[in-house]
Order: structure tokens, then sequence, then C-alpha cells
């Protein structure tokens, strides 16, 4: 099929035109949430704009394949192979087992997803399901000497890659700057940036969940879960990988050394990466202790899809910075977008060549490195354009199966309570009609009115107080 659609694929640092590895179909992989926690709004920035590159992807007629893992176990609070394992904290702090605290939060994440309108993923797999992958990938690269083991530890050995920073032009030395606090150096690692790939004998052997490996009672890394997820249900060629920015390095450089030091080929294309939100103090993070989350937005009053307004308007590759300020302007303008659309009467004829005209430069605008809010603006003009408004509505319906913004609501709504009225009218002028022909002993006009309401769905039932009724 035509190849639409661009973005930009940090692998190799453009914007490239996206070229499936099989004609039509898309393998999308995307890390899920290390589920210790509430997901905070920034969290949900980079789940939002994936969604909006999956629907792209599928307006413009591309079959997805999409895949999420849930990260239950091995994240520890340092990427650098550091630290307690984030299930774990989250358990103690809440005096539950990790796997309470991982349904519960998991739960919550999909909650989220489902008030910003974000698709779910086609699978979903909890880590924890995948221990035998991860023993057979790791028993691999171990045969194949990609990896090592050392202080009962298995690690992966970078040394034996030709390019293990395949994202980026910096230095080893600037990108282990980047690695976060509590980096601890671990001395049984031959090369600096070699990973954890099994857990057995460490510090961390406090662990709650551990598995039998054929190198002793462990857990796995965190980046194993990622790459024997996304080939167990996506094969051996992705299509492309999404995440955050932060999870460039090392989460998705240690993926792409294990995949392909395992595959013996090339593993995924395109890696799509969304950029942070930002508060005052910096990049938002659940370990801060205070973050914003979905229902906290709602408590204050904000209509959580206000949020996802605020992220199309924005560009994916640019941080984004929150304040209540800005979250109150677009809650203006969503609401005002919302009555514009719902004060569009389905009238007029549809014009084919003005939707196509408009539908495409949407398309164009979205294919164009998802610039969603010029997709935004492609919106408002077709509602100022001199078209008419059943035109107006099907590109809007149209639009809204990529934005998601529920733009229809508002509409719906009126609708449904102009349709409620106008039944309690006609119910009522037919109980009036009934009660009438009773007077008059006319039981055959009664009973004919009783079996047309019911014929409607409408019960009626006389009682000492008059005629009630009731929809079946
Ligand atoms: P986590 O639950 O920490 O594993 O993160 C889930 C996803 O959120 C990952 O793709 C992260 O890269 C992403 N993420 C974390 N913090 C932010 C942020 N402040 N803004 C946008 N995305 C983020
Ligand atoms: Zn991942």
């Amino acid at each position: 099929m035509e190849n639409k659609v661009s973005f930009y694929n940090t692998l190799t640092r453009k914007v490239e035109q996206f070229i499936p590895y099989e004609d039509g179909k898309v393998r999308m992989y995307t890390c899920g949430p290390t589920v210790y926690h509430f997901a905070h709004i920034g969290n949900l920035r980079s789940y939002i704009m994936e969604d909006i590159l999956e629907k792209t992807l599928r307006y413009v007629g591309y079959d997805v394949k999409r895949v999420m893992n849930i990260t239950d176990v091995g994240h520890l609070s340092s990427d650098a192979d550091t630290g307690e394992d984030k299930m774990l904290k989250g358990a103690k702090r809440e005096h539950k087992s990790v796997m309470e605290i991982a349904k519960f939060y998991a739960d919550a994440f999909f909650v989220d997803f489902a008030k910003l309108n974000i698709k779910m993923p086609d699978v979903v797999d909890p880590a924890t399901n995948h221990i035998d992958d991860y023993i057979k990938v790791i028993d691999k690269l171990l045969e194949t000497g990609y990896a090592y083991s050392a202080g009962d530890n298995i690690y992966f050995d970078t040394s034996k890659l030709k390019d293990y920073y395949v994202f980026s032009s910096q230095t080893e030395k600037e990108l282990m700057v980047g690695v976060r606090d509590d980096v601890d150096e671990d001395s049984n690692k031959r090369n600096k940036g070699d990973f954890v790939l099994w857990f057995t004998k460490s510090k961390f052997d406090n662990q709650e969940l551990k598995w039998q490996s054929p190198w002793g009672i462990g857990y796995p890394g965190w980046h194993i879960e990622c790459s024997c997820i996304s080939m167990k249900h996506l094969g051996e060629h992705l299509d492309i990988h999404c995440g955050g920015v932060d999870n460039i390095f090392p989460h998705h450089t240690n993926e792409i050394a294990q995949s392909e030091a395992y595959l013996g080929h090339k593993w995924c294309n395109y890696w799509f990466h969304v950029h942070h939100l930002n508060d005052k103090q910096g990049k938002m993070s659940k370990s801060k202790g205070e973050f914003l989350t979905v229902s906290l937005l709602e408590e204050k009053g904000y209509n959580p899809l206000a949020y996802r307004f605020f992220c199309l308007q924005s560009h994916y590759r640019k941080p984004l910075e929150f304040s209540y300020e800005n979250l109150d302007n677009v809650t203006v303008a969503y609401e005002k977008l919302l009555k514009r659309v719902a004060s569009l009467k389905d009238e007029g004829t549809k014009d084919e060549a003005a939707f196509n005209k408009y539908k495409e430069e949407f398309e164009n605008a979205m294919s164009n490195d998802l610039n969603s809010s010029q997709a935004i603006t492609v919106l408002y003009d077709v509602l100022k354009a001199d078209i008419s408004d059943s035109t107006k509505l099907a590109l809007v319906e149209s639009f809204d199966y990529v934005l998601s913004l529920s733009l229809l609501s508002l509409r719906k709504a009126k609708e449904d309570s102009k349709e409620d009225a106008e039944l309690v009218a006609y119910v009522e002028e037919k109980i009036a009609q009934r009660k009438e022909a009773k007077k008059n002993k006319d039981f055959a006009t009664a009973d004919a009115i009783r079996e047309e309401l019911l014929s409607k769905g409408i019960t009626i039932k006389d009682t000492r107080e008059g005629t009630v009724w009731e929809r079946a």
C-alpha cells in the first residue's frame, strides 16, 4: 500500500517515511507501566501520543497489531541495575504483596486509559508471565558468548557488540552521566555498560518473587521482558517500538543489544519516543512523591479529555510544561469546541469533494511527523468552512477516530435529552387519551393505546395515584 505516514525515527535521527516489514501490516510494541504506583499524567502523555500514532496508522489503512507489557518485576530504582525493585518498594509502602499492588495499579492504569480514550493494545502481557522465555533467551546468550556470569548474576557483555550505543553519537562517558540517581557501581560488571539479564545472588536477594533457573533461584532484569514479550507476540521483525525519551537509554539500548545478539539480525526498524511532560520542578516522575494523576485532575473538576486536548496541541517531540493555567485555557477551548460541534444541524447533503479535501489535509498533517496541532487547525477550518453541516459532522466524526476527543459527546447528550423530552411528551399524551377512553367506557381504544405503548417498549400500570409508566 501507499506509504503515507512519516515520523521521527530515533535510530536514524531523521523524520522517515514509514515502511513496514510486511506490506499493510504494522507490528508495534509499547513499553508498559511499572505498576508500583498510579501512572502520572506525564506517563500518560507518552501513551496518548502512542495512541495517536497507532490510530493514525489505522486511519490511513494499516492493519496494526500492538503489544504492551506490564512491568511487575525487575525494574530497579536506578537504571544502573542498583537499588530496590520498584515493585517491592511499592508493596512495602502499602503493606501488601507485590502481586496485589501489581493488580491494583494495572487496573487503575487501564481506568485512566479509558478516561483518556486511549485504545487498549491488542495484547497486554505482564512480565511475570514469561520467565521461561527469558531463561531460553539468556541461555542462548550465554552459549554464544554475549552473556557471562559474575557474582552469581548473569550480565550482558556490551563489549561483544560493534555498536552498543546505537541511539547516540554521544560518547559512552556522556551517556553514563545520564544514568539516574543512586548509581552505585556494580563491581561484577566487566564493562561499564553491561547490564543484568538475571539476578541470582546479590544484595537484591530480598526479592519477593523468585523463580528457579539454570543459574539458581532468582528473577529477571528489567530489559529482557520487553525483548521477549515483543518477540513472543510479534515475531523476529518489529516495525515500531515506542516509549518515553527516558527509555532510550539504557532500556531501549539494552533491548536492542540483547534482541539482536539473540536473533543474529536487525530487530526493530523504527523507534518512536515521546518527550517528557515537565512541571515547574522538571520531569514529572513517580519517585518524586507528589505527582499528578488523572483522578486528581478530575477531583479538581477537569475533564480528562481536556488533558488529552492539551497534549495534542503540542508536538510529541517537544518537552511540554504542565500548569493549571494552561489546562484552564485548554479546558475553555475544549468546551467551546464541543458546543460548536453540538450546534451543527444534521442538514444538507454531504459534499464528497469537500469531505475528501479536508480529510486529505487532516491525513497530511498527521502523516507529517504526527503534527496533531496542525490536524486540530484543520478541524477548526472545517467548522468555519462554507460547507453543509452534514459534511462538517461527517468530517468531525472521521477526525475523531484519531483525535479521540469525544467531539460528538455534547451533541449526543443534547440529542438524547431532546429525544427523552419528546418521548415523555408522547407517553403522557397517550396516557391522557387512554384515561379519556376509559372514562367513555371505550375499552377497545384504551387497550389499543396500551398495546401501542408496549410496541414502543413502554409499559404502563394503573395505580391508586394514577397511571405510571416505565421503559421495558
Ligand atoms: P514507567 O511506568 O516508569 O515504566 O513509565 C511508563 C512510560 O512513561 C515510559 O514509556 C516512560 O518513558 C514514560 N514517562 C515517564 N515519565 C514521563 C514524563 N514525565 N513524560 C512523558 N512520559 C514519561
Ligand atoms: Zn520496555
